[in-house]
């Protein structure tokens, strides 16, 4: 089923995906769905009246409240909107509603409630451990019995397009210095992560179940985790990350429903030690995704990550997030961890990619990169398998390296 909208061939927006945004208009941020090359106004359609049922929820600029909404009335808009995009007789009405993407900038989908950031990939907690801790076991323990995660800082997630500045901080001049040194980090990188985006609050004192985990995540976007290496090696034990990733982390602009996600579910690898019962369930309530990823340093494709063999699913995410009794609120993010593979051209890092700098990788016409430098423009892309042999993508998330403030 196509749509009246022309759509490209190869366009990260087929009919089938239709993903949901937020659009800066004339008189104030917008959601919108985008198709093809353009963006159907939802706010718009939502005041003239195309869409039945309740549809206060598309005007408030923002996608939370939709969000709130809960799972039905996702599925009730989705079906709508796919409805009107593909229905000729509807053309005449819908059309005026259709906006340019290259004429409009996009702002933040959602507001971020809180942010958590997980480690689910073995193959980048076993690169990190060795970089790291050379000479000990590189996963710990605790690795393979929980999904470890640690709290970030919602304020500083960014919409894709949005500048970063590079960070200060402490910072050791030569490994085991006692003495930190403090200036511009010299050791900027990305991390090339999924996000999920919580449309659903919990009440505190209970947690989320592996089989109610669809019911919760209401979209995926694309994420860097931007890190300051040497920030954070000097600050990281013993509590965690803290300033080495709070300056900022960046999304696409496009949350995709996790329906259109259906044809990309996958079996998770096998798990060894059998997890405890709150993260152990059968293959539905586990799922894995077949998300195929790609970043890009100033357009030259560095690494291609896989995220199919993450280890800990996004239901297994969420349900040790509130294992203790933690509430969600709608708007929760949290992301994966770095996506790594085995091999070196699926590295999701440059700490991975260029073994801590010590191996700095080729960009084309001479360049070299250990880390990032100013004005540095990291891309990352992804698609997954749709139906019919079709693609629904991620869109991208990108963001320009600035040098840091006096
Ligand atoms: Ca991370």
């Amino acid at each position: 089923m196509t749509s009246w909208v022309p759509v490209p061939d190869g366009s990260d927006f087929p009919v089938t995906n239709l993903p949901y945004g937020v659009f800066r208009g004339q008189t104030g941020p917008r959601i919108g769905a985008a198709i093809g090359e353009h963006i159907l106004d939802l706010t718009g359609a939502a005041e003239r009246g195309l869409l039945a049922g309740p549809t206060s929820m598309l005007r408030t600029g923002s996608l939370n409240a939709f969000m709130a909404a809960g799972p039905a009335q996702w599925s009730r808009v989705r079906v709508t909107v796919a409805t009107l995009l593909r229905d000729e007789t509807a053309r005449g009405r819908v059309e005026p509603l259709l906006v340019r993407q290259a004429d409009v900038r996009m702002a933040m989908p959602f507001e971020v409630a809180d942010y958590v950031d997980f480690y689910s990939s073995k193959d980048h907690a076993t690169n990190v451990g060795r970089i790291f801790r050379p000479d000990a076991e590189a996963l710990l323990p605790n690795w393979s019995h929980l999904p470890i995660g640690y709290h970030g800082r919602a304020g500083t997630v960014l919409v894709s397009g949005t500048d970063v500045v590079r960070p200060r901080g402490q910072r050791r001049p030569n490994p085991g210095d006692e003495v930190p040194g403090f200036g511009p980090s010299t050791k900027l990188d990305f991390e090339c992560e999924v996000g999920f985006v919580v449309g659903r609050a919990s009440e505190r004192g209970t947690s989320v179940r592996l089989s109610e985990a669809r019911d919760f995540i209401f979209g995926v976007v694309l994420l860097n985790d931007w890190s300051a290496r040497d920030i954070q090696a000097w600050e990281y034990v013993p509590l965690g990350p803290f300033l080495g990733k709070s300056f900022a982390t960046s999304i696409s602009a496009w949350v995709v429903p996790l329906e259109a996600f259906d044809a990309a579910v996958v079996p998770l690898p096998r798990q060894r030690p059998a997890p405890l019962p709150y993260l152990s369930g059968d293959g539905a309530s586990l799922f894995g995704l077949d998300l195929r990823l790609e970043v890009a340093v100033n357009d030259v494709v560095v690494s291609s990550p896989e995220y199919q063999y993450m280890y800990w699913s996004p239901a297994q995410m969420l349900a040790h997030l509130t294992i203790n009794g933690a509430s969600l609120r709608v708007g929760d993010l949290f992301a994966s961890g770095t996506v790594s593979g085995w091999q070196r051209d699926t590295f999701g890092s440059l700490l991975e990619l260029t073994w801590n700098g010590t191996e700095p990788i080729a960009l084309g016409d001479g360049q070299r990169r250990g880390f990032l430098e100013d004005g540095d423009v990291v891309r990352l892309t992804g698609w997954a398998p749709g139906p019919n042999g079709s693609r629904v993508t991620l869109g991208e998330v990108a963001g320009r390296i600035l040098p840091a403030r006096e």
